[in-house]
Formats: C-alpha cells, structure tokens, sequence
C-alpha cells in the first residue's frame, strides 16, 4: 500500500514537472520569440511533447533544441514547430498533410487546433510507434501512413495546408498539385548537410508562389526507392 501510494505520488510529482516546463517553454521559447497564434500557443501548452520522445531523452523534451527521435532522425525545436504551424494560418475547419510524421509531435499540435490531419512517415518503426502513441493521447483526427511522402496522399486531396519537416532538394510537384486553392504549404528546401532555407507557398488562382522565410537545417528528405 505504502509502495503504491509512493508510485502515485512520483506519477502526479512528473507529471507536474512537466506541465511546468511546457508552461515555461510556450512562455520563453515561443511567445517572446514573436508567436502569436493563440491556437498554436494553446495547442503547445497541452500536447504533452514528452510523451511523444523516446525515454532517454525524455528529461530534455521541452529543452529549446532538436532531440533524436530514432533511426537517425531529429524533432525539430518547439520554436520551429511553433513557427511552422502559425506560418500555415491553422484554422478549425482545415484539413492538413504533414510530410514527416517522426514521433508525431508536430501532427499532435495541428490536430489540437485544425479538423483532419494526414501524416506520412517514411520509416515504418518511426510511423507505427507514432500512430500508437497518438492513439493512446487519445487523438482521433490523425491518419498516419507509411510511404514516401513525395507522392503526397492523392485520395485525401486537397489539402488546405502541407507541412513538409524534412528537407527537400526541390519541392515535389505532387504535393504542389494537392495543394487546395488558397492552400499554404511550408517548406524546407536544400542540400543535405548545406543550410536550407525554410520557404512558404502559397496557391493564388492556381499558380504557385513562394517566399523565403528563414534559414534552417533539417534531415534530409529520403526517397523511396520502389
Ligand atoms: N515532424 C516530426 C519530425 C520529423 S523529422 C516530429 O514532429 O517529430 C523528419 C521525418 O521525416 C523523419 O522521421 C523522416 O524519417 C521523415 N521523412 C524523410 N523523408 C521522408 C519522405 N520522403 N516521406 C515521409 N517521411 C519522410
């Protein structure tokens, strides 16, 4: 009795910790950095990022940096997240493709905020271990599925936004065809390993314009090769 009333009081102590430090992280990292999307700092304030990392990093979840996700890849910084999902101007009645699933963090934030989420994972251990987690944070709008992103999810198309977080040499044409009218797509683009540059599309009366927002560096974005 006395083991388990111990083990309660360690659950609801972590538990806390970690509210804190998600408190802390939407406070430093994102709303003094200039996010303002109140959808988007809600949506990091409650979806709960350690949950979604491995173990062993854990206790740096709400650090302001990427961490190792597994197979090589990364979770990009919450800034980054935050800066990504107000860039696609979320609303409520959206239907979003993601490109990356990765631990399905940035999936969790968008399907706080916007209606259906669709994410597409390369890896098939990354994917299904997101897609389990997901489920058991108790999401109900988000699809995952294995495959190589850069054919997009034609049966699910348009997409009112894509937010694609790995990096590209150029942006797939496919996922520019699945693009709604008025649709916003973000987009690192460059060379492995070179500093890429973080561009926003936007589809006006059908043409495709894009502009440069930021440099970043992401993983490099693979390519099945069936
Ligand atoms: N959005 C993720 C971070 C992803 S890191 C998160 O919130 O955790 C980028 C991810 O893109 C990696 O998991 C990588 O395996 C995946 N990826 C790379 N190329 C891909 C492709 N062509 N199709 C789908 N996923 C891809």
């Amino acid at each position: 009795m006395k083991l388990i009333c111990f083990m309660l009081l360690v659950i609801v102590f972590q538990a806390d910790h970690f509210k804190n430090q998600r408190e802390l992280m939407v406070e430093n990292q994102l709303a003094q950095r200039g996010i303002k999307d109140k959808s988007v700092l809600e949506a990091m304030r409650k979806v709960p990022r350690h949950l979604l990392v491995p173990e062993k990093v854990r206790k740096y979840a709400y650090d302001d940096m990427p961490l190792p996700i597994g197979e090589g890849q990364t979770i990009s910084q919450p800034y980054i997240v935050a800066l990504m999902t107000e860039l696609i101007k979320p609303q409520k009645n959206m239907k979003v493709l993601e490109i990356g699933t990765g631990s399905g963090y940035q999936a969790a934030v968008l399907a706080e905020i916007v209606e259906e989420v669709y994410t597409i994972e390369i890896f098939e251990g990354l994917g299904l271990r997101a897609e389990r987690d997901l489920k058991s944070l108790g999401y109900k709008n988000i699809q995952v599925r294995i495959g190589d992103g850069y054919k997009g999810w034609p049966e699910a198309a348009p997409f009112d936004a894509i937010i694609v977080t790995a990096a590209p040499e150029q942006i797939p044409q496919p996922l520019i065809d699945q693009l709604a009218e008025g649709g916003r797509m973000i987009i690192p683009v460059g060379e492995e390993g070179k500093i890429q540059q973080l561009i926003l599309g936007e589809k006006i009366k059908g043409k495709f314009k894009t502009r440069f927002i930021s440099s970043v560096r992401f993983v490099p974005f693979l390519r099945d090769k069936n």
